[in-house]
């Protein structure tokens, strides 16, 4: 499937819908460069799954856990990740494994480590339609 969006609330909307359907055990893996919409993407899905207090970026902490939620909701920025031995120091596959929504922002930079079924996010900029203009492709693996 792919969406196109020209404002930060319209990826923001997409994420909300997709948190309001996520199911248990679920995992989405987000790819796209810096300053793309990942984190915006991730408000909107918290938000769906019912979570009201701030999500901020986990990237010094690796993960952030909401249990306010229709669902525990982990999420994590692998992206200043030294190696994916650092993941297991975290505990990070009783997390995807369990019975939350898992969300991994950077997941390009722990290919080896996804599980065998998540949905990935991919979103990319295209200049040419202006700069608020993002491609989401979503693929279910
Ligand atoms: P990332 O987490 O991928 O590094 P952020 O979500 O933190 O990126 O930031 C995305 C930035 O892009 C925000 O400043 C947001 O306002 C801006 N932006 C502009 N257009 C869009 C859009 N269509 N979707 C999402 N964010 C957008
Ligand atoms: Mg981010």
């Amino acid at each position: 499937m792919v969406r196109e969006t020209v404002s930060e609330k319209e990826t923001y909307e997409l994420g909300f819908h997709i948190g309001q359907k996520a199911g248990a055990g679920q995992v989405y893996a987000l790819l796209g460069d810096l300053g793309v919409g990942k984190t915006v993407f991730t408000k909107g899905l918290a938000a769906g799954l019912g979570i009201q207090e701030p999500i901020s970026s986990p990237t010094f902490t690796i993960v952030q856990i909401y249990e306010e939620g229709r669902l525990p909701f982990y999420h994590f920025d692998v992206y200043r990740i030294g190696g994916v031995e650092e993941m297991d120091e975290i505990g990070y596959e009783d997390y995807i494994y369990g019975e939350g929504v898992s969300l991994i922002e950077w997941a390009d930079l722990i290919e080896d480590i996804l599980p065998p079924h998540y949905t990935e996010v991919r979103i990319e900029k295209d200049l040419e339609k202006g700069f608020d203009y993002r491609r989401i492709s979503i693929c279910e693996y």
